[in-house]
């Protein structure tokens, strides 16, 4: 028996037929379907109902009701109102079955469109499993490819590879390496390879090492290591920070490389070069020394021709000097001729001496042109009235024909140095013409701006020069024949003096001609344009004689006996007092005793020479004003100069000339003292 709480109970909430129905998708056809099969039941009862009542209602008709009750449920109409109800039912039963077939072949269709769906993502992985295993084959190949890559690149070449870690700590070392120290990976790694490294390296190399690691900077450094065969080779060690993908330093990387034999080639080198070097140092102080000696020579050489020259001008004077005196005393014409021809050998004798001296000068280089304003056409007019009596004696005429840009131009140079060229030539001309005519041709050859290239040529109508004797003929010491040296005399120097002044103007030299043809000198000079001449400051040659201030007072200041003898006489000629210091410094302590118009200064003396006579005698208060000239056989353009900037007025080459010592007289001392 079951116990009452063994009843089963309805757990869920009640819910009517209708609306379950309704949950469960029944259509709207066949809830009409149900109806319409409900209306015919209620059709159907209501007809049981009055068959009912019939067989029910009171006798004597009993029978016949009970045949007309029995005739109403067996009856058309009653079995129509069966097939009434039945018909909506069994349309509601192919309704439903027909849904419930629906429904269940749209399960079915969705049940295997799930089962292709599983299959498909089962193929799926199967797929993608095998596609895990294949890449991941492949990553190991690829792997083990780049590993032995890798391992071909860093043992493959002879680089020694090592790698430090964070600690900076050797973590890795290559096969190279190994093979080259013939040591065990273990043994080199830590710090344990600074084993092999020489002991006078070490440091160094630790200190490079730990400085770079610190500062995460690369380094190069070359030191030694020991090699297997124990031996230390050179080794140079490039490393760098290396970083992983992220930039995180992960420690250092470096490559050894063995520089043992560029080491030994470089110290070779050195060797040679050092080596070298020395020979190099040998040979030039030897050429050093020859230079000098070769220099020295030359001062020596061209020191002595100055003194020479210096020796040959003071008894010059004494000769120039006595026969001047002598010539205003003889009577007798055969006397005066010889008198003339002793005073036109020593005049000859002077130019020598001074061709002489000049080359000793330009070879030495001590010759420096004046640069100044000068009109060229005054210079020639000079030229031509110096050579007029040359010419007269051997009755030759001088054409003179000069371009008329010349005439009037005034150009910036040194005159005297075209005067010196042109006589040179001049004079050669002269020398090797008998007969016909010397042409003096002056024209501009080039004009620039303010440039103008001169050409002077002298044409002669000589002897005229071979080619072979016109290619030496301006070297020195060359004469166009050994044997006109002797018919013709001369030093052979005044070509080669005429090239070197003419290279000293920017120009040149040389010569046209042919054996009797005559022969074409010429030369160049390239000068600058000047604007107006400056007033000459020598003396006017054209001052009387008789200007002279005959009452003057002189001191002469000059060690050489004969010089005194003769300057006192061409003094006292014109009635002049004179005193006499035997050096600069008696001349000092004269000029401080009394005073002088003018003071006749020597430069080469014992115990004070001139220029620093001058140079006291300037700083003296009465010594300031007193005209000082300068009488030297030192003649040339550096020694006036050195005579003027030591306070000098003026400048008097010996041997002197009388004529030209009374113009500067004259010129110096005012005429007033005589009054
Ligand atoms: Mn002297």
């Amino acid at each position: 028996m079951l116990t009452d709480d063994q009843i089963p109970r309805p757990s869920a909430q009640k819910i009517p037929l209708l609306e379950l129905m309704h949950q469960s998708g029944f259509s709207p056809e066949e809830f009409a379907k149900l109806e319409k099969a409900k209306s015919a039941s209620d059709e159907l009862t209501e007809r049981e109902n009055a068959a009912m009542s019939l067989v029910e209602s009171t006798m004597p008709t009993k029978i016949d009701r009970r045949t007309q009750a029995i005739q109403m449920l067996f009856d058309e109409p009653y079995t129509q109102a069966k097939r009434n109800i039945m018909r909506p039912i069994s349309e509601f039963n192919t309704l439903l079955n027909q849904r419930t077939l629906n429904e269940v072949n749209t399960l079915e269709n969705k049940t295997r469109n799930i089962r292709f769906l599983f299959i498909a993502i089962g193929l799926l992985l199967i797929f993608l499993f095998w596609q895990m295993l294949r890449s991941i084959n492949l990553d190991n190949r690829m792997r083990c490819e780049n590993e032995h890559f890798s391992r071909t690149l860093i043992n493959g070449g002879t680089a020694l590879i090592w790698t430090t870690n964070l600690d900076s700590l050797c973590d890795y070392i290559n096969e190279p390496w190994l093979r080259f120290t013939g040591r065990t990976f273990e043994q080199e790694l830590g710090h344990s390879w600074a084993e092999g490294v020489h002991p006078d390296d070490i440091d160094r190399c630790m200190q490079t090492y730990l400085t770079a690691f610190e500062q995460r900077q690369p380094f190069s450094m070359i030191n030694r290591m020991r090699h297997a065969e124990g031996d230390y080779r050179w080794i140079q060690d490039e490393g760098n920070p290396r970083y992983d993908d992220q930039g995180q330093f992960l420690g250092y990387i470096g490559y050894c490389h063995d520089i043992t034999e560029r080491i030994q080639t470089e110290k070779e080198l050195t060797g040679y070069r050092f080596h070298l070097e020395k020979l190099v140092d040998e040979k030039t102080s030897e050429l050093q020394a020859a230079k000098e000696a070769a220099e020295a020579a030359n001062r020596a050489k061209s020191d002595f021709l100055s003194n020479i020259s210096h020796e040959i001008r003071t008894p010059m004077n004494a000769i120039i000097g006595f026969t001047y005196f002598l010539r205003s005393e003889l009577k007798d014409p055969k006397q005066v001729d010889y008198l003339d021809k002793i005073s036109h050998a020593a005049k000859h004798l002077l130019s020598i001496i001074n061709d002489v001296l000049s080359l000793s000068k330009i070879e030495a280089k001590r010759l420096e042109l004046e640069l100044m304003p000068f009109s060229i056409n005054d210079t020639l007019n000079k030229v031509r009235s110096l050579i007029t009596e040359q010419l007269d004696s051997k009755k030759l005429e001088l054409v003179y024909d000069i371009d008329s840009r010349l005439i009037d131009s005034i150009l910036i140079g040194d005159p005297l140095c075209i005067t010196q060229i042109l006589i040179n030539y001049l004079s050669n001309a002269v020398k090797f013409t008998e007969q016909g005519h010397i042409t003096l041709r002056g024209f501009v050859e080039e004009e620039q701006e303010d440039l103008v290239t001169l050409k002077i040529e002298v044409q002669d109508t000589g002897i005229g020069i071979s080619e072979e004797q016109q290619a030496t003929l301006f070297q020195p010491f060359m004469q166009a024949e050994a044997s006109t040296t002797r018919q013709y005399g001369g030093t052979g120097l005044g070509l080669t003096i005429n090239r070197h002044l003419a290279h000293l103007m920017g120009g040149d030299t040389g010569v046209v001609s042919s054996p009797g043809q005559g022969s074409t000198f010429w030369f160049t000079a390239c000068l600058k344009r000047g604007k107006e001449l400056q007033l000459a400051v020598a003396p006017n040659p054209n001052i009387p004689e008789a200007q002279i201030n005959r009452g003057a007072r002189i001191l002469l200041v000059e060690d050489n006996e004969i010089n005194q003898e003769i300057a006192c006489m061409l003094l006292e000629a014109k009635q002049m007092s004179v005193d006499i210091a035997h050096h600069g410094g008696e001349a000092v302590s004269m000029v401080k005793a009394n005073p002088y118009d003018l003071i006749l200064m020597d430069i080469q003396m014992p115990v004070m020479d001139g220029l620093e006579a001058t140079r006291l005698i300037r700083q003296l208060d009465y010594g300031q004003s007193i005209p000082i000239i300068a009488m030297t056989a030192n003649a040339f353009e550096d020694d006036k100069q050195r005579c003027i900037e030591a306070g000098m007025n003026s400048f008097l080459a010996k041997p002197i000339e009388p004529d030209v010592l009374y113009r500067e007289l004259a010129h110096w001392i005012p005429l007033y003292i005589d009054a």
